[in-house]
């Protein structure tokens, strides 16, 4: 449980129906989800499952799937598992209060799985190294993708970054604004 320490010291569980912390697995393909989160700032939240936990990085601007654009990612601290089910209204006087919607979500694999006999301990070192590659498999981010962290005096800044491949293209996907899960808009949602 250490790792969702800061998730649930950051929330009071009687006035949200975010979930409260736990460590679970997917059983077969390892799951990301992003959020978009309209809370005191429009953001998007990205979120890979490793180890049980989903890995986070808020993104102020959104993914694209354009490789020339690189997209600022904050790392911040691990949700639980179930988070990637969250859509609906975290109320006034919360962490995070304002709306979130399941933006996109799918499976993801390591880029390049040759000689790395276990997936998820090679993400963590990746991860820790601060380089990590890989692919998205959502219904709106598909393709290979990169987390590179930035060597600034800033801490926990990375880069999202889209590799060229069948899949970039210089649309907007953010123009897809509705839900994976209810097929809603943020607007709709706050109603
Ligand atoms: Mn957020």
């Amino acid at each position: 449980m250490i790792s969702l320490n800061k998730y649930n010291q950051k929330r009071n569980f009687n006035s949200t129906t975010e979930p409260e912390g736990a460590i679970k697995k997917s059983i077969t393909e390892l799951v990301f989800v992003v959020q978009k989160h309209a809370a005191s700032n429009l953001h998007y939240d990205f979120r890979l499952e490793m180890d049980g936990v989903l890995k986070s990085w808020v993104i102020p601007k959104g993914p694209s799937m354009n490789p020339a654009d690189k997209r600022l990612a904050i790392m911040v601290e691990d949700h639980p598992y179930d988070y990637q089910d969250f859509e609906g209204i975290i109320p006034d006087g919360n962490y995070g209060a304002g709306t979130v919607m399941i933006w996109d979500n799918g499976t993801y694999a390591l880029a390049d799985e040759e000689g790395a006999d276990n997936v998820e301990k090679k993400l963590k070192s990746d991860l820790e190294k601060g380089h990590l590659s890989f692919i998205l498999n959502g219904k709106k981010l598909k393709g290979e993708f990169a987390l590179v962290e930035l060597k600034t005096k800033q801490e926990n800044s990375w880069l999202l970054i889209k590799k060229n491949d069948q899949y970039a293209s210089d649309d907007d996907v953010l123009d897809q604004d509705k839900s994976v899960i209810s097929n809603m808009t943020l607007e709709g949602l706050e109603k």
